[in-house]
C-alpha cells in the first residue's frame, strides 16, 4: 500500500521528559537526512537500519541549531508500521519538540491523526485489529493486572485463539462441502453428525470459555464501578481516603504509550475501583433519606459494587435497613467501623441482613481492617482465579458483542444437526459464524469501522 509521510509527537508532554517526534512513510528518512546534521556530515539514509545517531536539528531557512538530539532510524518493514520510522528524540520542552514537529512538517511530513501510526501498522498488515485495539487498552490500562490483559491480546494471544477456532469451522465447512460435491469420493470420509457436532460443539465450549472471561475482562479495563454507602458520619470520608491513600491510582510508565486519560481510579491488589460520582459525590451522603429506597435502588443499580458502611458505636437505625433494601441482589460488602468505640450495635441483628454479602470490621480512626477489606474485594472479583497473565480475557465490548452472535450461530448449527436440518441450512450457520469470528480480528471489516476505532487514540500512537 502507498501511504503520504506522517508526523507526531509520540511522548508524553511536559517538562523534563525526553520528547520523541516520530515520522513513519517513504520520505521519513530523506525529510529527517535535509534537518538532520550529523557528527561528520553523516547522512542517515546511508547508515544501516536500527541505529541511533547523535547530532543537531537545523532550521534550513536560518541555518540555526534547533535542537540538540539523538536520531532513531529504523527502515521498513521491521518497524511497527512496516515502512521507514525515523524518531527524533529531543531534550524536550515543550517548545523545542514542537519546533523540530514545525520543521518536518515544512519539509513534507503530515501531521498524523490520533491513531494513525496504529492504523498503518494494520492496513500494512502488521498486526490484527484486535491487537490495534490493544494498543489501546494498554494506554489506558489502570492496573498491572489491566495492562497484563492487553500485553497479551497485543502479543495476538485472543488472536491466535480465534484464528484457530475460525480454522475448525473451515476445516468442518471444506469436509462438508467435499461430501456434497463428490459423494462417489470413497476415500474422503462422510462428515457424520457425529464428527459434525464434536466440530461445531468444541468451537461453540471455546467461545462460551472466553465469554465467561468477559465480565472480568471488563472490570479490569474499565474499573470495578463502586459506590460507599451510609447514613452520616458512619465514615464513608474516612473509608475513601484511605483507599485512595494507600493506593496509588495509575501504575507504572511503558515506554512508547502515552498515559494521556489520567482518571481517578483506585487500585486494590489489581483490581481498578472506579468510584463512582453519584449526583455530584462520590460517597453518598445519605442518598437514601434523600432520595427513597426506590430511587436510589436505581442509583445503585449502575454499581458493580456497594460498600456499606455501618456504625459500631451505635444502634442498627431504619436509614440503615433501607440501605439494605436499596443495595438489594447486588455484590455488597458491610464494613462495619467505628470497632474502637464501645459496642452499641447488635451484630447478631446485622448478620440477618447480610444474606451471602461479606463483612469487614473496621476502625478507620486507627488504621485496622482496612487490608481485610482489600482482601475481600479482590476475592470477591477474582474468586479464586488465575492470575490475569495466564489467561485469555475478552474485555472489549465489539469483542463481546462479536463473540456472542458467533455462539448464537454456532449454537444454531449445532441445533440443526441435532434435528436433522438438511446439511446446506447447517453450512449457512457455521459460515455465519466464521465470518463474526473474523471480524474480531478484522478480516472483512469496513471502512467507517476502521475509522471510528482508530479515532479513540491519542495523538502520536
Ligand atoms: P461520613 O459522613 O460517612 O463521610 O463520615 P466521615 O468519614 O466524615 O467521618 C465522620 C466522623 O467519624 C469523623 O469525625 C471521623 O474522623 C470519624 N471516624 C471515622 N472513622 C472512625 C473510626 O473508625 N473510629 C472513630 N472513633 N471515629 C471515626
Ligand atoms: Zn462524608
Amino acid at each position: 500500500m502507498e501511504f503520504d509521510t506522517i508526523a507526531a509527537i509520540s511522548t508524553p508532554m511536559g517538562e523534563g521528559a525526553i520528547a520523541i517526534v516520530r515520522l513513519s512513510g517513504d520520505e521519513a528518512i530523506s525529510i529527517s537526512d535535509r534537518l538532520f546534521r550529523g557528527v561528520g556530515g553523516k547522512k542517515l539514509s546511508d547508515m544501516p537500519s536500527h541505529t541511533i545517531h547523535y547530532g543537531h536539528i537545523m532550521d534550513p531557512a536560518t541555518d540555526q541549531v534547533a535542537e540538540e538530539v539523538m536520531v532513531s532510524l529504523m527502515k521498513g518493514p521491521k518497524t511497527f508500521t512496516k515502512e521507514d520510522v525515523v524518531e527524533i528524540n529531543c531534550h524536550g520542552g515543550l517548545v523545542s519538540v514542537n519546533r523540530v514537529l514545525q520543521l518536518v512538517l515544512v519539509q513534507g511530513a503530515r501531521l498524523a491523526e490520533p491513531g494513525e501510526f496504529t492504523k498503518r501498522a494494520f492496513l500494512n498488515g502488521r498486526i490484527d485489529l484486535s491487537q490495534a485495539e490493544a494498543v489501546i487498552d494498554l494506554i489506558r490500562a489502570k492496573t498491572d493486572r489491566a495492562m497484563n490483559v492487553a500485553l497479551g491480546q497485543m502479543e495476538g494471544r485472543l488472536s491466535r485463539l480465534i484464528r484457530k477456532l475460525r480454522q475448525e469451522i473451515l476445516e468442518t465447512l471444506a469436509h462438508i462441502e467435499v461430501n456434497i460435491d463428490y459423494p462417489e469420493y470413497d476415500d474422503v470420509e462422510e462428515m457424520t453428525h457425529q464428527m459434525l457436532l464434536e466440530k461445531a460443539g468444541y468451537v461453540q465450549k471455546e467461545i462460551e470459555k472466553l465469554l465467561q472471561t468477559s465480565q472480568q475482562g471488563k472490570i479490569l479495563r474499565e474499573g470495578l464501578a463502586t459506590v460507599i454507602v451510609g447514613r452520616p458520619n458512619v465514615g464513608k470520608s474516612s473509608l475513601l481516603n484511605s483507599l485512595v491513600q494507600e493506593n496509588k491510582a495509575i501504575v507504572t510508565d511503558i515506554p512508547g504509550t502515552t498515559r494521556d486519560v489520567i482518571e481517578e481510579y483506585v487500585n486494590v491488589r489489581g483490581v481498578p475501583l472506579r468510584l463512582l460520582d453519584t449526583a455530584g459525590i462520590r460517597e453518598t451522603e445519605d442518598i437514601v433519606e434523600k432520595i427513597g429506597v426506590e430511587r436510589s435502588r436505581q442509583v445503585l443499580k449502575e454499581a458493580d459494587l456497594i460498600l456499606l458502611v455501618l456504625n459500631y458505636s451505635e444502634e442498627l437505625m431504619e436509614e440503615d435497613r433501607n440501605i439494605f433494601k436499596a443495595a438489594e441482589g447486588m455484590d455488597v460488602i458491610v464494613i462495619v467501623n467505628k470497632t474502637d468505640l464501645p459496642q452499641k450495635l447488635d451484630l447478631d441483628e446485622v448478620k440477618q441482613l447480610i444474606h451471602s454479602y461479606k463483612m469487614v470490621t473496621t476502625s478507620l480512626k486507627e488504621d485496622k481492617g482496612v487490608d481485610e477489606l482489600e482482601e475481600a474485594i479482590a476475592s470477591l472479583f477474582f474468586s479464586g482465579e488465575v492470575e490475569a497473565g495466564d489467561m485469555t480475557y475478552v474485555s472489549n465490548s465489539r469483542h463481546i458483542a462479536l463473540l456472542t452472535q458467533a455462539k448464537n450461530s454456532i449454537e444454531e448449527a449445532v441445533r440443526g444437526v441435532e434435528a436433522g436440518t438438511p446439511i446446506d441450512i447447517v453450512q449457512i450457520d457455521l459460515t455465519r459464524s466464521w465470518e463474526l469470528l473474523g471480524e474480531v480480528i478484522g478480516d472483512s471489516v469496513n471502512e467507517s469501522l476502521i475509522d471510528q476505532l482508530f479515532s479513540q487514540f491519542c495523538l502520536g500512537k
